[in-house]
């Protein structure tokens, strides 16, 4: 069976004290509420100890948001793996298109940032997904096959049933505009069959991809449901426990 997932990425939002606050409720929340899902979360990372502290039996996952290609060493302003590994996060967002866009990361980045996750036994959720222009030219299917030849390709197939991937399409994330389901699962299944014809369908089939971009209470259940979609990456709506919540009864 596939993990569900439901990822919340906060992105740089929230005061220490506004962050503690929303660990605290998600936490009991989850105290409260069998869910059906993994819940994870991916605070500034700044917060991460704190996460990582109040999660104490680690009911809920805690990742970066990103995290360095390189081991160690001369790059101000950056979090390696090792020091991932060593508070015991539970590993980093990779490639978000926020990235991308703002910092020029390519999926070649994403790759060595994988490997060196992979290697700290830290689980990395590596996004990709078109943009509007390459939506509408219709060049969708081959840039989400390239990204994820390029970023994926030179994993082991027991390191890409490690690998969780989110597909997001650019056009989607925070602009209030959702991929209908239809549209979510036919990359969804599209990247299953890239990793199948690689590695084999039993590898395929235990990788987690899951959908980001506008997810919203109430569209989550719609787009979960589809065969291929194994939960969600949530930006603005994982910032309020009401609608994080929400979302992730759409498993229930
Ligand atoms: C994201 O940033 O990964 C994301 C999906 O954002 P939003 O849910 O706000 O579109």
């Amino acid at each position: 069976m596939r993990r569900k997932i439901v990822a919340g990425n906060w992105k740089m939002n929230k005061s220490v004290i506004d962050a503690q606050q929303l660990m605290y409720q998600l936490l009991e929340y989850k105290k409260n509420n069998p869910t059906q899902c993994e819940v994870w979360i991916a605070p500034p990372s700044l917060y991460l100890m704190m996460a990582k502290d109040l999660f104490e039996k680690n009911e809920i996952g805690a990742f970066a948001q990103d995290m360095s290609e390189h081991e160690s060493g001369a790059y101000t302003g950056e979090i390696s793996a090792e020091m991932l590994e060593s508070i015991e996060a539970d590993g980093s967002l990779i490639g978000h298109s926020e990235r991308r866009q703002y910092h020029g990361e390519t999926d070649s980045h994403c790759n060595r940032k994988i490997k060196l996750a992979l290697d700290k036994g830290l689980t990395p959720i590596y996004c990709n997904g078109e943009t509007l222009e390459q939506r509408k030219s219709g060049q969708h299917f081959e840039v989400v096959k390239n990204q994820t030849e390029v970023a994926l390709f030179t994993l082991t197939a027991e390191e890409i049933k490690k690998v969780v991937i989110a597909y997001e399409p650019v056009w989607a994330i925070g602009t209030g505009e959702t991929a209908t389901p239809e549209q979510a699962q036919e990359i969804h299944a599209h990247i299953r069959n890239i990793l199948a014809e690689k590695y084999g369908k039993e590898v395929a089939d235990e990788v987690s991809i899951l959908y980001g971009g506008s997810v919203k209470p109430d569209n989550a259940k719609e787009i979960f449901s589809q065969p291929d979609i194994d939960g969600g990456l949530i930006g603005g709506a994982a910032l309020k426990l009401e609608d994080f919540s929400k979302i992730i009864e759409a498993f229930n």
